[in-house]
């Protein structure tokens, strides 16, 4: 027997509308209303733009630059990350970092004096930059990206200054560094890779590495607030089986080589060294600072560059240094070993050119 009430709805979709949930606890209060947070952005973009127009092409790569958006700290989450409004004005996010401030309006009664908020720096052209500040006061709330100008807390270029960190018990000097720094959710590791670096040769010399990581893992605590899970040297160079399994051409040899490369060096991290490395370096700083610039002696050179090393320093140190052919002292050890080369060799080898003294200096010196 047929159904009585058989309904077949189609295209229900046209008959539904916009339900708005509330969410539990209500709208988030701001911390300024949409015309506060307009005439803050644009006193601060003018700002910007003023300092971006000044910018020598130089420092502008493909005409870009950067500047500084300081999210005000009750607007961190996912949720309320800016991207909708950075691709309305036609910048893009490369880089963030944390910081403690305090807001001038908290937008809520309760509030503590100072906390933790993100710095995003953006990039884009400069007329993007002009465009924006110019813009901006006629901006409405249905405008593209209008809801995130009253969770910004600050917006400034971002100079040279702002690039540089003080080390607060030291010498006042100040450091800059790249690092490569790898999040993938659940741990944060950083690497540095070395292209000049055999791994079985850099893993009995680790020492500089692990001084100069623990340096670096010290900066990204202070900036960052947090340890990293891990921290390691990435030596890209093949190593030497490797090359001579090339260089035979033999497939099975380069395969057992491949397979026993193991190319990343963890460095442990331990912040008792960081004080002794600040030390030596702020000795450096001085001898810079009172225009102390010349190199060590020849027996320098010549002596293991280690405490129980065998490796020259002028193979070990020299030959990675950029300012080998204009150091008196290098210069000297290679014309010496250009010297003694040709007697050696003159038979079966043409004298080696003045202008290359990147001879197995050390190798002769030793
Ligand atoms: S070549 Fe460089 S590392 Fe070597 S002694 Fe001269 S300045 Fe120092």
């Amino acid at each position: 027997m047929a159904r009585e009430h058989n309904f077949l709805l189609g295209q229900g979709e046209r008959l539904a509308s916009k339900v708005p949930i509330r969410k539990a606890g209500g709208e988030k209060g701001l911390p300024y209303d949409l015309r506060t947070a307009k005439a803050r952005i644009a006193e601060r973009l003018a700002r910007v733009d003023a300092q971006i127009t000044q910018l020598p092409d130089d420092a502008c790569p493909r005409g870009e630059a950067v500047a500084v958006v300081t999210l005000h700290p009750r607007f961190l989450s996912k949720s309320d990350y800016p991207s909708e409004l950075l691709s309305a004005v036609g910048l893009r996010a490369v880089g963030s970092r944390s910081r403690t401030i305090r807001p001038e309006k908290w937008g809520v009664e309760r509030h503590g004096d100072d906390a933790v908020t993100e710095d995003i720096f953006v990039a884009g052209a400069k007329s993007a930059f002009h465009r924006w500040a110019t813009s901006v006061k006629r901006w409405t709330k249905d405008t593209k990206g209008a809801t995130s100008l009253s969770h910004i807390e600050d917006l400034t270029a971002f100079d040279a200054k702002a690039k540089l960190r003080g080390i607060p018990d030291g010498k006042g000097v100040l450091l800059e560094g790249v690092v490569d720094i790898v999040e993938d959710g659940s741990s944060t590791v950083m690497y540095d890779l070395k292209t000049y670096l055999d791994a079985d040769a850099a893993r009995d010399h680790v020492e500089p590495h692990y001084r100069q990581l623990n340096v670096y893992a010290h900066i990204w605590k202070g900036l960052r607030g947090r340890q990293l899970d891990k921290v390691a040297v990435i030596a890209t160079r093949p190593t030497r089986p490797l090359y001579r399994a090339l260089r035979a051409g033999e497939p099975a040899k380069i395969q057992s080589a491949m397979e026993a490369w193991d190319p990343v060096l963890e460095v442990t991290v331990d912040g008792d060294v960081v004080a002794e490395v600040m030390e030596s370096f702020g000795r450096v700083v001085d001898l810079i600072e009172d225009r102390k610039f010349s190199p060590p002696g020849l027996e320098v050179l010549k002596a293991p560059s280690r405490p129980d090393g065998k490796v020259p320093f002028a193979q070990d140190v020299c030959l990675n240094c950029d300012a080998r052919f204009g150091c008196a002292s290098y210069r000297q050890l290679a014309s010496r070993s250009r010297r003694a080369e040709p007697t050696r060799h003159c038979a079966t080898r043409a004298p080696t050119s003045a202008a290359t003294p990147r001879s197995k200096t050390g190798a002769t010196a030793a």
